[in-house]
């Protein structure tokens, strides 16, 4: 299973929002160890700061990872493509900023593919992936945002503060850590 772009989709462009509709499982829900939901949870979750885990109740869940991904989860809550995605590509992520508790193998097409990501990514990547993400927010303004309706007053507020008045850029450290 992957995700496919079917048309350019430009540097700069919000591809994920966590909207109304996804599934929350809180830390503790009776779910996470009932051999029916188990395994899915763990296949098609990410995990937030506070240990709860977001099912994509759409396409979403479906992204694989890669190193060399083309769209990353930023401290605003959402993700944007960091580079211009073609029909046709496949569109990947980072799972480092997933926070997974145990780490997972995989291998991806890029070299050299990192062969393993974990929640601890984040800690030795972090510096660079910010950099990435700023790179992409650079273009927020410029390109069609079709997601822009569903962020929240806060965090488009949060964002219009860095991209006017370059102030309290938010880290994606803060998928992982709180900010106080
Ligand atoms: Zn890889």
């Amino acid at each position: 299973m992957g995700i496919v772009a079917t048309r350019h989709i430009p540097k700069g462009t919000v591809t994920y929002v966590k909207d109304e509709m996804e599934i929350v499982i809180a830390p503790g829900d009776p779910r996470l160890e009932d051999p029916n939901y188990k395994n899915i949870i763990e296949t098609y979750t990410y995990t937030d700061r506070d240990g709860t885990r977001i099912l994509s109740w759409d396409h979403a869940k479906y992204v694989n990872h890669c190193c060399q991904c083309n769209t990353m989860s930023t401290g605003y809550g959402f993700e944007i493509a960091i580079r211009d995605i073609e029909p046709k590509e496949e569109i990947t992520d980072e799972y480092g900023l997933f926070n997974f508790d145990k780490p997972i193998e995989l291998e991806c097409e890029f070299t050299p593919c990192r062969k393993k990501v974990s929640g601890q990514d984040i800690d030795k990547y972090y510096r660079q992936w910010d950099e990435q993400v700023k790179g992409a927010l650079n273009f927020y303004n410029q390109v069609d945002q079709p997601l822009a309706s569903y962020l929240k007053s806060g965090v488009k507020q949060s964002l219009d503060e860095y991209l006017e008045q370059d102030k309290n850029y938010r880290s994606v450290l803060e998928l992982k850590y709180p900010n106080d």
